[in-house]
């Protein structure tokens, strides 16, 4: 299998249509052959590095086959358009081969072994290892705002943000050197990687101690939403310029729909909407309009419906019915693995419905009867996940007849404890490293406003982690306020709300 005979090969559009048709069947690539009109769009591209008036000749060939097979991996036009020059004829034909003969080549960028070789030593490889990850972290971050502020995209410009296609060719150079085959070509299975802890990626370098990003989880595994640790990752070289950019953005967003409903009004609003987030991420259109009138939010109905949900679309329904979560009152989903959640299971990563010994049904719930609204994506990783042991915290407090409150004065902590005495910030980051980067970069917030000051970390990931507080210790500012700091278990600060209690 050879390209002997059109070496010399010379022709227009037209014909250059028809010679990668027959190419393709020849060589029995599964691509689609691209018609007369894509040849001509992908030379304004410059997929096909032939300046237009001038006849196309072999090279095109070449490069019109590699962008069919690059396409059919999942990449994108811009990606390919970086890429394909680097290769030379030779090393195209190879690919090309390779994919005729199924091999899976790695389509390595030619510049990346040859003129950048891996740097040598731990201390310098485990730098590149970071670098990639801070590069991988901006690069889903700024793909997904992409997604949600639902740019216009063309077919043929679905080009993917530059940070993460560097950083898909930094992550094919250390599976490559690490003598794995290529893992990082398609960016469908960067992503996919991404929903678990970069010390399960198969790369020694992310397992190496001195790697500070090990635990990270960049994006959320169910709910497909860039995490608390992705965003802080972006950010840690401060660098990246959008702070916490999704929470940030959601933030804003209820900050100025309550200010709407002037100063009196709008601390209480911002807690009644956020305890609604936290406790009735699924609610009937009709149950949403009474708990807005009670907590008198009416003017802010169609922005609240709006903004921040969305239908309950018929594929998350079991049965014709929505499942309600008994722990955490959010939708559960359908899986795949009917045996192991017969009911569905919450997509909440913090909820113990996420387990298949404890997922539990609380309601079945009719469209029929009243249309149903799930919290976005959004919401739900940064709202209501959190809230579970934020809620927690606040009804131990209540209970042992503490004057606390949830929320206060449009998030100065998330529950404070009579007055200004104790503030506690609930925190579910699933690497110490980052949210420590977090409080030293950004500080501690309003927090600073309170004698006391707590984080409590979710215990589940105290569990998971035995070493969580001796590394968010290592990493935590010795200095500031972020060392005026005390860290606990969220568990831990339920039973010192109960000393508290008896000290009153
Ligand atoms: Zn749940």
């Amino acid at each position: 299998m050879d390209f002997e005979d059109i070496r010399q090969w010379q022709g227009t559009a037209e014909a250059i249509a028809k010679e990668l048709k027959r190419q393709i069947a020849r060589l029995g690539l599964s691509v689609e052959p691209p018609a007369v009109r894509t040849v001509r769009l992908w030379r304004s591209k410059q997929l096909l590095s032939q300046p237009k008036g001038q006849e196309f000749r072999f090279r095109q060939i070449l490069e019109g086959l590699g962008v069919a097979l690059l396409l059919k991996r999942g990449w994108t036009l811009a990606a390919i358009a970086q890429v394909l020059p680097s290769f030379p004829d030779a090393t195209l034909e190879q690919q090309i081969i390779a994919e005729a003969n199924c091999q899976d080549p790695s389509w390595l960028p030619q510049m990346q072994t040859t003129t950048l070789p891996l740097p040598t030593g731990h201390a310098s490889a485990v730098d590149f290892a970071e670098d990639t990850v801070i590069l991988l972290a901006q690069g889903i971050l700024r793909q997904y705002t992409r997604i949600i502020n639902r740019d216009i995209v063309r077919q043929y410009d679905k080009s993917i943000p530059s940070e993460l296609y560097r950083a898909m060719c930094k992550l094919g150079r250390l599976y490559i050197e690490a003598g794995k085959s290529d893992r990082a070509a398609c960016v469908h299975t960067v992503l996919e990687r991404a929903r678990y802890p970069l010390d399960e990626w198969e790369l020694d370098i992310f397992c190496h101690p001195d790697f500070r990003f090990g635990q990270a989880i960049l994006i959320d595994s169910d709910l497909r939403v860039p995490t608390s640790d992705c965003a802080e990752i972006a950010n840690s070289k401060g660098t990246f310029g959008e702070d916490n950019v999704i929470e940030h953005r959601l933030y804003e967003r209820l900050r100025e729909a309550t200010e709407r409903l002037g100063i009196r009004r709008q601390h209480k609003a911002y807690t009644a909407l956020r305890s609604l987030f936290g406790s009735r991420s699924l609610i009937g259109e009709h149950q949403l309009l009474d708990y807005l009138g009670d907590n008198d939010l009416t003017p802010l109905q169609g922005t609240i419906v709006d903004t921040f949900f969305d239908s309950v679309p018929d594929v998350w329904l079991i049965n014709g019915y929505a499942h309600r979560c008994a722990h955490c009152g959010t939708l559960m989903r359908p899986y795949a693995d009917r045996k192991l959640f017969p009911d569905g299971r919450c997509p909440i990563r913090q909820c113990l419905g996420h387990n298949s010994s404890t997922a539990k049904v609380s309601e079945k719930l009719d469209q029929n009867q009243d249309r149903l609204l799930i919290a976005k994506p959004q919401i739900l990783t940064y709202w209501t996940g959190p809230a579970i042991d934020e809620l927690a915290i606040f009804e131990a407090a209540r209970k042992n007849g503490l004057d606390a409150e949830l929320y206060p004065e449009s998030d100065l902590c998330d529950v404070s404890i009579n007055g200004r005495n104790i503030g506690i910030d609930a925190k579910s980051y699933t690497s110490p490293v980052s949210l420590a980067l977090r409080l030293n970069r950004t500080g501690i917030g309003g927090l600073e406003h309170y004698r006391r000051r707590i984080i409590a970390v979710s215990d589940q990931l105290i569990e998971e982690r035995p070493d969580y507080f001796s590394t968010f210790q290592s990493a935590i500012d010795k200095k500031g306020p972020p060392a005026t700091l005390e860290i606990m278990s969220v568990s831990q600060v339920i039973e010192l709300l109960k000393v508290i209690k008896y000290e009153n």
